[in-house]
């Protein structure tokens, strides 16, 4: 019996891995210079935290759950990071300890969707939230991190799209303007834009469907309907993001596909790479209300969460990882065999990577398994070297041979490796 991995969830090996490893420092750090430290919250949490926090009519809640009961609890695989975020600022009442607080988190996130490239349904995250801060100087700032971190790791080209949907006020109004002007449309519209005309009017702004689209075109801006205190903090979002110089662009049709949000949206897309239709890198907004919502303190929030898988596939080539060289030790019988892992041991102790290869075999094997593992030195030793208290060392880049005192051998190849790093 042959197994398979699920679909739309993949493997990751180790050539694969590395680059992940580049990218996620890079975030790490990125985040870490803007003041977020990282929170690790379980991949498993109870269904309802996201069917409350995500929202009912969300997209992800409707269809797109993988969930489970265990001994009458009904849990689920998280699909985002930030209700578990939340629950976990809540229940460790971090508001009580410091008035803003700036947490990152990268992790697997899961979504029964169709698989596509750029979609996936084990997928990965790294995301920022903010609590405490109402923004809206924090708004441009986090858009600014994300826009930035892109740029930082040489993404050129990318579209930073903004819009408002203002608070519960503004939107309950501009639901009733939205409605009202769909209805008599509504024959136009999708099967499915018709039902959200019912429990979630705001989702048919960003609907893919081209009938849609073009009813939609002509339909009245939430920017024009804003109430003051909302067009205040979206002037103040513009004014910060101009004086920051983080160029964006205008949607009044971006809406987001969670519920839960408030004021501030924004988007980052990019067609670098292998993208494809799948261009979004990474989005988010405010959510002033969740907090509350989960019986929380009355507390305004803001984060946004980025695709790894699509980031990656944007950076090709760009992520791949700078080799450093490695050594090799080929050693010819059982007692050299002892003395490679003593050598070994003594590279890695100098912060070389080493390997030694014990299964014996000759030369001609050992030097082919060297250069097929792109190792910099092999080092061969057999009773002879031993004897007289030498290794030969391969430069198998140079395509040269030395032969070296075995007591110097470790100094020598690091600091042959740093030298040639240094070039
Ligand atoms: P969302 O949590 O839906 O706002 O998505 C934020 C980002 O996560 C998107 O811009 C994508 O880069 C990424 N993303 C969302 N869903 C998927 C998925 N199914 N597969 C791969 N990446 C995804």
């Amino acid at each position: 019996m042959q197994f398979r991995a699920v679909k739309g969830m993949n493997d990751l090996l180790p050539e694969e891995t590395e680059r992940w490893q580049r990218v996620e420092s890079a975030f790490r750090r990125h985040a870490g210079l803007y003041g977020y430290s990282e929170v690790r919250t379980p991949i498993v949490e109870a269904l309802e935290l996201f069917v409350h926090a995500t929202g009912e009519t969300s997209e992800v809640v409707e269809k797109q759950m993988f969930e489970m009961e265990r001994s009458g609890e009904r849990l689920a695989l998280r699909p985002e990071g930030t209700p578990g975020s939340a629950r976990a600022f809540l229940n460790a009442s971090r508001h009580a300890r410091e008035p803003v607080t700036r947490w990152y988190y990268l992790g697997q996130m899961f979504r029964a969707e169709q698989p596509q490239r750029g979609r996936y349904r084990q997928f990965n995250q790294a995301g920022c939230e903010l609590y405490g801060d109402p923004g809206p100087l924090c708004d441009a700032e986090l858009i600014g991190l994300l826009a930035g971190f892109f740029q930082e790791l040489g993404l050129r080209d990318l579209d930073v799209l903004i819009n408002s949907i203002g608070g519960p006020g503004t939107r309950a109004r501009y639901r009733e303007t939205l409605v009202a002007y769909l209805t008599p449309h509504k024959d136009a519209l999708s099967e499915h834009a018709q039902r959200r005309l019912l429990d979630n009017p705001l989702r048919i702004l960003d609907s893919k469907s081209t009938k849609d689209r073009e009813v939609v075109a002509g339909a009245p801006s939430i920017l024009d309907v804003l109430d003051d205190a909302d067009r205040e903090h979206w002037d103040g979002l513009r004014r910060a993001l101009d004086a920051l110089g983080v160029q964006y662009r205008v949607v009044p049709g971006l809406v987001r596909g969670l519920d839960y949000y408030t004021r501030t949206l924004f988007e980052v897309q990019s067609n670098a790479g292998e993208l494809g239709a799948q261009n979004t890198l990474g989005g988010g907004g405010r959510y002033d209300g969740m907090l509350k919502g989960m019986g929380g303190p009355d507390l305004p929030a803001i984060g946004f969460a980025l695709g790894m898988e699509r980031l990656l596939l944007a950076l090709g080539d760009a992520a791949a990882p700078v080799k450093e060289g490695h050594c090799f030790i080929a050693p010819l019988g059982d007692r050299a065999a002892l003395e490679g892992l003593k050598l070994a041991n003594e590279l890695r102790a100098l912060g070389v990577r080493a390997e030694v290869d014990g299964r014996g075999g000759s030369l001609k094997s050992l030097l082919r398994r060297a250069s097929g593992l792109e190792a910099r030195y092999c080092v061969v030793l057999g009773d002879n070297e031993l004897d007289r208290g030498i290794v030969q060392v391969k430069n198998l880049a140079a395509h040269s041979q030395e032969e070296l005192p075995r007591a110097e051998v470790a100094a020598r190849l690091r600091a042959g490796l740093t030298r040639e790093a240094g070039r």
